[in-house]
C-alpha cells in the first residue's frame, strides 16, 4: 500500500528483499569456535520491532556459559593469538572485513529486521562503517610499535565487550577489530533485543577460519553482562551503553586491575548562529535527531538557535518534518523506522508527557503510523526551559528540545550545562566562531556545519557522564594494549 507522510505525498513501496537472508529458528552460544547450547538451559525470543513478530529463539547465557567463553578466550590467547606474528593476525582481520563487505546486503537486512532502523541507514552507514573499522585496524596489527614510538607494546589478554541495541553490528566492530589487531581475544555480548547481527558475525568469523576461541559471542541480558564484568579472568572491559549501567560497571571493576573504557549516554547540543546557511543547518538537525529514530548516543537532541533566526528555523524544521516518512524499516523511502522495543517507546512517551506538563510547546508531524510495532512521530518542543527534564536528560528517541540564545557565551553556557559531554554541532559561516566554540565545548566530538560523521581514523568518546576512554583511531589501539 502506498504510504503517506504528512504532506500527503503518496510514495510507492520500495521494500528491500529478504530472500537472501536465512535466519535460523534457534541460536546457541558461540564459544570456542562452536555453537553450543546454553548450560543455563534458558532461551528467549527476539522479535522484529516493526511488526512484533518472532525472528528467532536466542540462548540466554548464564554464569557457567560466560565462564566457558572466558576459558575458551584465555586458551586461544595463550596458545595461538598472542603468539601469532602480528602480520598474520592482521590477515584474519582483513578477511573479516572483506567477508563483511561481500555479505553487506544480508547484514543490512538483518540489522533493520531486528533493530528497526531504516535500511538506508544500515545499508549506507552501519555495515560499510563496520567493515571500514575491520579494514582500518587490520592495517595496524603489524605496526603497533609505530603507533606508540619508543614504547613496548603488549596485548592485555581477554577482553569482555558489552554493546547496546542502537548500532549492534557497528559497536561490535568498534570493539572486536582493535582488540584482535592488538592481540587480545574476546568475549562479546550483544544487547538482548538485537542479538542477530552479532550471531551472523559469529558465523562469518567461522567462515573466516579464525582460530577457535579468539572471538566468543554470548547472548543474554544484563545478568549475562554482569557475569562478564565480574569474571576474575577478564583483563579488560569495554562497555557501550547507558550511564546508569556504566556506573555499576565502574564500581564493579574498581580495584580489580581490569582496564576499562566506558562509552555512555549523551545529550548533544546543536548551535545555530544567524549567519549559518539555514537550510543546510535544518537538514543537519533533522539528520542528527530524526533519522535513526533518535536512537543515537550522539543524537543532536538539544537545539540552541540565535534569537533572530528562531522563527525561521522552527518554521523550516516543521516543514521538513512533514515530509519525513515513518514506517517499514525495510522500505528504502523510510526516514524513521521502528522504535527498538516497547520499553524504549514507553520511555520516549513518558518524556513527551513530561515536556508537555512542564509547559513547553509540542509539535508532532501527523504522518501515518503502522498499526503493529513500536512507532513514534518526529517531535519537537519550543519554549523549553534550560532546567526542563527534556533539555537535561537523555530521551533516546526522535524528540528535539529547542531554545534560543543572544550571545556566544550564552550559547556556550547552555550547551555545556548538562551532565553529558559526548558530541556537539556548530552551524555558522564564520570560521572564528567555530574555532572559538570547539575549544570551549565540553564534548568529545564537535561537528561544524555537519553532524553525525564517522570515520575509523577518528577517536570517539565522551567527557563527564558520557564516559571515558576513546574508541577509533590510534587512540582506540591504546585501550587494548599494555604500554611500557
Ligand atoms: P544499557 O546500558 O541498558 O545496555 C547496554 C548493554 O549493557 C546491553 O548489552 C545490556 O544487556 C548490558 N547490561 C545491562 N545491565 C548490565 C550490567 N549490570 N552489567 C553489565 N552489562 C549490563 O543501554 P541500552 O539501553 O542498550 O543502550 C542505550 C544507551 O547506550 C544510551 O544511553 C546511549 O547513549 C548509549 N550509547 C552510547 C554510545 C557511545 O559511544 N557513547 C554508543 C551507543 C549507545
Amino acid at each position: 500500500m502506498a504510504k503517506k507522510n504528512s504532506t500527503n505525498w503518496a510514495l510507492a513501496p520500495a521494500p528491500e528483499s529478504t530472500d537472501h537472508v536465512r535466519i535460523k529458528p534457534e541460536y546457541g552460544l558461540f564459544i570456542g569456535g562452536k555453537w553450543v547450547k546454553p548450560k543455563s538451559g534458558k532461551y528467549y525470543d527476539t522479535i522484529n520491532p516493526a511488526n512484533e513478530q518472532k525472528l528467532a529463539r536466542i540462548a540466554e547465557g548464564g554464569e557457567a556459559d560466560v565462564d566457558a567463553a572466558v576459558k575458551a578466550a584465555r586458551k586461544a590467547y595463550g596458545t595461538v593469538w598472542s603468539k601469532m606474528p602480528p602480520a598474520e593476525r592482521g590477515k584474519y582481520v582483513y578477511r573479516i572485513a572483506r567477508l563483511l563487505q561481500e555479505r553487506a546486503r544480508e547484514f543490512a537486512v538483518v540489522e533493520s529486521l531486528n533493530g528497526g532502523k531504516p535500511i538506508r541507514e544500515s545499508r549506507d552507514f552501519d555495515v560499510p562503517t563496520a567493515a571500514a573499522h575491520f579494514f582500518y585496524y587490520a592495517g595496524w596489527a603489524d605496526k603497533l610499535s609505530y603507533a606508540f614510538p619508543n614504547r613496548r607494546v603488549a596485548p592485555l589478554g581477554v577482553a569482555g565487550q558489552i554493546v547496546p541495541w542502537n548500532f549492534p553490528l557497528l559497536m561490535a566492530a568498534w570493539k572486536i577489530a582493535p582488540a584482535l589487531a592488538c592481540g587480545n581475544t574476546v568475549v562479546l555480548k550483544p544487547a538482548e533485543t538485537t542479538p542477530l547481527s552479532a550471531l551472523f558475525l559469529a558465523e562469518l568469523i567461522q567462515e573466516a577460519e579464525l582460530p577457535d576461541g579468539v572471538v566468543n559471542i554470548v547472548t543474554g541480558a544484563g545478568a549475562t553482562g554482569a557475569a562478564i564484568v565480574n569474571h576474575p579472568d577478564v583483563n579488560k572491559i569495554a562497555f557501550t551503553g547507558s550511564t546508569a549501567v556504566g556506573k555499576i560497571i565502574q564500581r564493579a571493576t574498581a580495584g580489580t586491575g581490569k582496564k576499562l573504557t566506558l562509552e555512555l549516554g549523551g545529550k548533544a547540543p546543536n548551535i545555530i548562529f544567524a549567519d549559518a546557511t539555514i537550510d543546510q543547518a535544518v537538514e543537519g538537525i533533522v539528520n542528527g535527531i530524526y533519522f535513526n529514530q533518535g536512537h543515537v548516543c550522539c543524537a543532536g537532541s538539544r537545539l540552541y538557535v540565535e534569537e533572530s533566526v528562531h522563527d525561521e528555523v522552527v518554521r523550516k524544521l516543521k516543514h521538513r518534518m512533514k515530509s519525513l516518512v515513518v514506517g517499514d524499516p525495510l522500505d528504502k523511502n523510510t526516514d524513521i523506522g521502528a522504535i527498538n522495543s516497547k520499553e524504549q517507546l514507553g520511555t520516549i512517551n513518558k518524556y513527551i508527557k513530561i515536556g508537555v506538563n512542564e509547559g513547553s510547546d509540542m509539535y508532532q508531524s501527523s504522518c501515518d503510523l503502522p498499526s503493529k510495532g513500536f512507532w513514534c512521530r518526529p517531535t519537537l518542543f519550543t519554549n523549553v526551559a534550560q532546567s526542563s527534564r527534556i533539555a537535561q536528560e537523555e530521551i533516546f528517541g526522535p524528540v528535539l528540545a529547542i531554545q534560543t540564545f543572544r550571545t556566544m557565551d550564552e550559547a556556550l553556557q547552555k550547551a555545556n550545562n548538562t551532565p553529558y559531554g559526548l558530541s556537539a554541532g556548530v552551524w555558522t559561516d564564520k570560521g572564528s566562531k567555530i574555532f572559538n566554540l570547539t575549544t570551549k565545548l565540553r564534548a568529545g566530538v564537535v561537528w561544524a556545519n555537519t553532524f553525525n560523521k564517522f570515520d575509523p581514523t577518528s577517536p570517539f568518546g565522551g567527557y563527564k557522564e558520557s564516559g571515558y576512554g576513546r574508541e577509533g583511531g590510534v587512540h582506540g589501539l591504546g585501550a587494548y594494549l599494555r604500554l611500557n
